[in-house]
């Protein structure tokens, strides 16, 4: 590890001029950074903790929905009434993520934040990584890329989103609110996170100087039939091979509405609005989840580590609309 300059503002203030000083980097649960730090991979000139920051509140909004302050642990939230309640899919996401040390370190905002686990990416010593140093190369290409991603890649990163939260959360629709040197932003959490394109390293809309203040979600109707199934190499502590975030919202048999995100095959959380339209207005039945399987990776594009991928997603998201409706083959 690298000297870096360690400040720990008492307001937002000092926070915000810390955060817009060149090679900066924000601190919360630090599960994250601490990691790369050690590893070389990240070197920033100084770290800016903001725990002392007050956003670490869970609270209702009017209509229904409820704010999430960005400091607020990932234990904590799962184990909120109001989101074990309304937005049980968050809860589960969240539980299945890491162990329950890092729950209880990891912040929301940070996890918003956290970076792929690609293995060269971690590795210091590998020289090509566009993430890690533009135009490089991607030594995953060719290399060992059997937890990387199919949905969204390119020729410059194939690298996957590591994240459950912001599965769970981009089902939901979540906001995310970030406060900066130009004033607030509202950000719906599709648009948060990048695809790599040939910036690879660019990986979220946050500016420079700019803090994540908090999350919203709106009310949801989909708090009975949700559900968040994940598929990994051990039952704990592993990060998905494939993941879905499915919520319906049924009318007898009838889908009236269904939001479906994906997570461990895509660059980022994936939104499936291919999935969605196949399912909306269509009898909640097994044929038709598998047609919204198959929409859902319609576009991916597999190499031979991880082809095996796209139907594992498939049968996941079948899976969880399975156990959402209730109806099962
Ligand atoms: Fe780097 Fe992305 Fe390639 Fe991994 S997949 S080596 S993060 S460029």
């Amino acid at each position: 590890m690298r000297p870096f300059q360690y400040l720990r503002p008492a307001d937002e203030r000092a926070a915000l001029a810390a955060a817009s000083v060149e090679g900066a980097a924000l601190l919360g649960g630090g599960t994250c950074l601490v990691d790369l730090m050690k590893l070389d991979v990240m070197a920033p000139a100084s770290v800016v903790d903001v725990t002392a920051l007050p956003y670490g509140a869970v609270e209702d909004t009017p209509g229904g929905g409820v704010r999430i302050g960005a400091l607020v642990r990932n234990s904590d939230l799962a184990y909120h009434a109001a989101i074990r309640e309304r937005y049980p899919l968050l809860s589960e996401a969240l539980l299945a993520g890491a162990s329950p040390q890092l729950r209880n370190m990891a912040t929301v905002g940070g996890n918003l934040m956290q970076r792929t686990r690609c293995s060269y990416f971690r590795d210091a010593g590998v020289g090509a990584c566009n993430k890690r140093h533009p135009s490089s190369g991607c030594a995953a290409l060719e290399g060992h890329h059997r937890m990387h991603a199919v949905l969204g890649t390119s020729l410059s990163c194939i690298a996957v989103h590591p994240s459950d939260m912001c599965v769970a959360m981009t089902a939901l629709d979540a906001v995310i609110h970030v406060r900066g040197p130009s004033g607030e932003r509202d950000i719906p959490i599709v648009d948060f996170h990048r695809l790599p394109g040939d910036r690879p390293d660019l990986e979220t809309e946050l500016g420079r100087g700019e803090i994540i203040t908090h999350v919203t979600l709106p009310a949801s109707p989909f708090a009975a039939h949700s559900r968040y199934v994940k598929v990994r190499d051990r039952a704990s502590y592993a990060f998905a091979l494939a993941s879905a975030a499915v919520g319906l919202e049924l009318a007898g048999d009838t889908i009236r509405s269904a939001r479906v995100a994906l997570g461990g095959v895509g660059t980022k959380p994936w939104r499936s609005r291919e999935a969605e339209g196949a399912l909306v207005g269509r009898a909640a039945d097994v044929t038709n989840y598998r047609a919204a399987a198959q929409a859902a990776l319609a576009g991916a594009v597999s190499r031979p580590g991880n082809a095996f991928k796209v139907t594992l997603a498939q049968r996941t998201l079948v899976r969880a609309l399975e156990l959402a409706s209730g109806r099962s083959t």
